[in-house]
């Protein structure tokens, strides 16, 4: 049994049922335990910024599969969900990014883990800080709510509480 953090985001309407579709999808695994899901967060595009704001969220996970295992359960649902892969970056129903899995590195071809990009980015640093503040991250040796104090404040502005915007929106 290991614990897993994966990342969820979307771009493409219906945003939050992309997102509820992948749970349940990763839920239905019966090697795969789910221990524990962050708030959504509405986050600006960061790389290619010509398109529509992202919703992420993290889940924390109990598995017995392999790294190599969970990341082709992963794609599978994202092209059950029907992502569409012509822009690197660029606008998609759902992506799912294996960002830690215990204290494991994985280098290989198909799967980088701890995921490469994920220490200087908010909209994964501001979720995961909800669920493993003190997670020290292997490789880089730092723990997550630190990497997230240090992130500049314009990053962490691009993250927005997004069930909070959701109650201000129906009153
Ligand atoms: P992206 O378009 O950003 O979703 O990248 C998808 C590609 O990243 C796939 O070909 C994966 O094999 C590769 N990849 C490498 N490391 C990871 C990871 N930690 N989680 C998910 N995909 C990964």
């Amino acid at each position: 049994m290991e614990i897993a953090y994966i990342a969820l985001g979307t771009n493409i309407e219906p945003r939050e049922a992309y997102l509820t579709g992948a749970l349940e999808k990763i839920t239905e695994h019966e090697e795969i335990k789910m221990n524990n899901i962050s708030s959504i967060y509405e986050t600006d595009p960061v790389g290619y910024t010509d398109q529509a704001d992202f919703l992420n969220m993290i889940i924390e996970v109990e598995t017995t599969l392999s790294p190599m295992d969970l990341l082709a359960y992963c794609q599978g649902i994202e092209n059950r969900l029907g992502r569409e892969r012509d822009i690197r970056f660029g606008p998609r129903t759902i992506d799912l990014d294996i960002l830690l899995y215990g204290e494991e590195t994985v280098s290989t071809d198909e799967l980088t883990v701890p995921h490469p990009r994920m220490h200087e980015r908010a909209f994964v640093l501001v979720p995961l800080a909800e669920l493993a503040p003190s997670y020290s991250i292997p490789k880089v040796g730092e723990r997550v709510e630190d990497l997230l104090e240090k992130l500049p404040e314009a990053d962490k502005k691009g993250v927005r509480d997004w069930s909070a915007e959701d109650e201000r929106n129906d009153t």
